[in-house]
């Protein structure tokens, strides 16, 4: 009797780890609010703790909020989660990499949020590896933002930036925003003449080329990513006492209205990284989750 017992045990046990969810998100009320999405959820991550839950939920709130109409459904099955996204493109959640190279190289869409992207101004020196934004998922960007060179093309739109034709993506308006900005820096500009001497020259916005030394698509591959006119630019490659000194000039030289402006509006500032490139803004709605609702 107790060992026929035990096996219905075990067989509920497995059929309810191979259960499947499949959340289509298009046809649900609930995704804005986190109380509705944690009732759902509830029951069907019986393969997570409660912190891994609780993160999951989050992460899975700021990227609908985000990304609202690119993201299809989530798919548990087997005790993984799968991001399905418009495309339906298959992005697996928590591949469990944990160490700073190989998150940097495969970053599921968990390592998105592993650090996070505050927007006050930074006055004490960063810890190590701390790159907030750094770790981006480039499956989603692809579904997103296109998924090769003729693609993503084709989403670019020409926008004027202080008398320059730049090109961005017009895609979950990335390009919208960067409009704002410069809308918001120009007035910003009447009251302060000494900042336009970031915003004239300014290096470019789309480049579709790897990052350096590595394979991994740039951020201005997808044309969400400006970097503005600075000289000497302070990438952190570049800067031959980083070693020994530490990264607080990147964040001193740079003025903190301009970056507020572009903080304001979903993009952060390369100024914020341990591996720093002050010059460097890039969309990520995602990173503004606990700080502003779009
Ligand atoms: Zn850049």
């Amino acid at each position: 009797m107790i060992k026929l017992l035990n096996i219905f045990l075990l067989c509920c046990v497995v059929f309810l780890y191979n259960k499947s969810y499949y959340f289509n998100w298009n046809k649900a009320y609930i995704y804005r609010k986190p109380q509705v999405l944690y009732r759902f959820f509830k029951n069907k991550l019986p393969f997570l703790n409660k912190k891994k839950k609780t993160n999951f939920l989050k992460e899975l709130y700021y990227l609908l909020n985000s990304y609202s109409t690119f993201i299809r459904a989530v798919d548990i099955t087997r005790g993984k989660i799968y991001f399905i996204m418009e495309d339906y493109t298959r992005i697996l959640y928590d591949n469990h990499i944990h160490s700073y190279r190989e998150m940097l190289a495969h970053a599921d869409i968990h390592s998105i949020f592993y650090q996070q992207y505050f927007t006050n101004k930074i006055n004490i020196q960063l810890p190590r590896n701390y790159n907030p934004g750094r770790y981006r998922n480039e499956k989603f960007l692809e579904s997103v933002y296109g998924h090769n060179l003729q693609e993503i093309k084709y989403n670019l739109v020409k926008i004027n930036f202080f008398g320059r034709k730049v090109l961005f993506n017009k895609k979950n308006k990335a390009a919208f925003y960067l409009k704002k900005c410069r809308d918001e820096l120009k007035e910003a500009v009447r009251k302060d003449r000494s900042l336009l001497r970031y915003l004239t020259n300014i290096k470019g916005t789309f480049n579709y080329r790897c990052i350096r030394h590595t394979k991994r698509l740039s951020a201005h591959a997808f044309g969400i990513a400006i970097d503005l006119d600075l000289s000497p630019p302070y990438y952190w490659k570049q800067y031959k006492f980083y070693k020994k000194k530490n990264n607080k000039i990147s964040v001193y030289v740079y003025p903190d209205k301009i970056v507020r402006i572009f903080e304001k509006n979903y993009f952060i500032w390369g100024g914020k990284w341990y591996h720093f490139d002050t010059i460097h803004f890039e969309y990520r709605p995602e990173m503004f989750y606990n700080l502003t609702e779009k």
